[in-house]
């Protein structure tokens, strides 16, 4: 870099999955989305890279095998290129990279280094899916730019102020420990952004208010936020706990593992597909997709309708559970694919809590926008938000706060 080059502003964000990558490319000088693209089926033969550039241009979509997760930057950087965007540029101030599992080491975002690589390794039991997938993202960037700041952003780290009687399962404390079994809870990127944008919404500080965050996508979680602080969320150990998801089960007496494995001779791993994969609204009517699970509901599918209201009863559940632990709430916030779009979902989860102090208006609970919004009506007590989560523009918030401060060793406190 020569000394007129303007400070390096640019961050691209990785979510790497097993099979995927998505990334987003952003100007953090204004917070402006360079591009954005997805590649899946990575070691498939049917491999897709999508790219859509937000400076101009088209969206373009190649196929064809893209044979691993360095490949697939490979052609990602090939696709920036294109655009004038290259992970070569001296504009690029850092990769920051979501990961998934930072057990309770990480509470906030984290330089990597092979201190902290060796601690992403050793979650990999307690998150043996996304782990693995992030590491391999991330060691594929180092490689690309190894003279850039790689930044880790945990999705458990806005969990970690949980205190130690909502995150103890009670269990034998002596095997709990061994085996580091305790709540973690997910999301917490997306719970950390919504409760904020929601305190703005309402024009306080976020230690100013207590907010429920409803995250309803096809993974979905809730969280009690106290003052900006979260002091419980509904996932666990793994994102299989609490609400009904897509394809995961939620919550379950724990003896139904034990019963399928005796009684229905199922094996560990069958189990575990079964509850991850095959359950939900997805093993409750056969449809993940709230649009379609909404549109055979209106045809008068029973199915369908009784999924809808398992779904919305464990919701009801868990806030009111979150309501009695807040002692008083200022706002609940939906957010997330459903929360965001789904006005029957918004609309069925807070009726009947009227004494609570919730209610929804239907006119405003009808629009459709991509602003954060008020649905309650102004009576209401307690309002209630449609705030559209961005993870992304959160991790590169998170990340650029970070290389700029040059402090890369603080976020890995206990
Ligand atoms: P997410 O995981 O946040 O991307 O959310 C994905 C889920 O959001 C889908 O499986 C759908 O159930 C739901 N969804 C997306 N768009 C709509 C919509 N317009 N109406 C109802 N549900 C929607």
């Amino acid at each position: 870099m020569t000394s007129t080059d303007p400070t390096p502003s640019r961050v691209l964000v990785l979510n790497s999955g097993s099979s995927s990558v998505k990334y987003q490319l952003l100007d953090m000088a204004d917070s402006a989305r360079l591009a954005v693209g997805l590649v899946e089926r990575i070691g498939e033969e049917t491999s897709r890279l999508v790219h859509t550039p937000l400076t101009g241009g088209d969206k373009r979509e190649l196929t064809g095998p893209i044979a691993d997760h360095g490949a697939a930057l490979k052609a990602v950087s090939e696709e920036l290129a294109k655009d004038g965007l290259g992970l070569d540029s001296p504009q690029l101030a850092a990769i920051g990279h979501r990961v998934v599992h930072g057990g309770l080491k990480f509470s906030a975002p984290t330089v990597i280094t092979e201190e902290v690589m060796a601690e992403i390794e050793r979650l990999v039991p307690v998150a043996p899916l996304h782990n693995p997938a992030n590491i391999t993202g991330i060691r594929t960037a180092q490689s690309l730019r190894p003279d850039l700041p790689q930044v880790a952003v945990f999705d458990t780290a806005f969990h970690t102020t949980m205190p130690e009687h909502a995150a103890r399962y009670a269990i034998d404390v002596e095997t709990a420990d061994a085996h580091r079994i305790r709540r973690y809870g997910f999301h917490g990127t997306s719970h950390a952004y919504v409760s904020r944008e929601t305190a703005k919404l309402l024009g306080k500080d976020p230690s100013e208010v207590n907010v429920i965050v409803l995250h309803l996508g096809n993974g979905a979680s809730a969280s009690a936020v106290r003052g900006g602080m979260c002091v419980d969320t509904s996932m666990g150990l793994t994102p299989l706990e609490g609400l009904v998801m897509g394809t995961r089960s939620g919550d379950i007496d724990p003896a139904v593992t034990f019963h399928l494995e005796r009684v229905a001779g199922m094996s560990t791993d069958e189990i575990d597909t079964l509850l991850n994969k095959k359950s939900g609204l997805v093993g409750l009517c056969g449809d993940n997709d709230m649009r379609e699970i909404r549109r055979r509901i209106d045809e008068g599918d029973q199915r369908a309708a009784l999924a809808f209201d398992i779904y919305i009863h464990r919701l009801k559940k868990y806030i009111g559970a979150y309501y009695a632990v807040l002692g008083k709430v200022d706002a609940v916030a939906f957010t997330a694919g459903v929360g965001e779009n789904a006005a029957p979902v918004r609309e069925a989860a807070v009726t009947g809590l009227e004494e609570l102090g919730l209610a929804v208006d239907g006119e405003l609970n009808a629009v459709r926008s991509d602003a954060p919004r008020l649905i309650s009506p102004e009576y209401a007590r307690v309002a209630v938000a449609v705030v559209p989560t961005d993870e992304e523009l959160e991790i590169a918030t998170q990340t650029y706060a970070l290389v700029r401060s040059g402090d890369g060793a603080s976020g890995a406190g206990a």
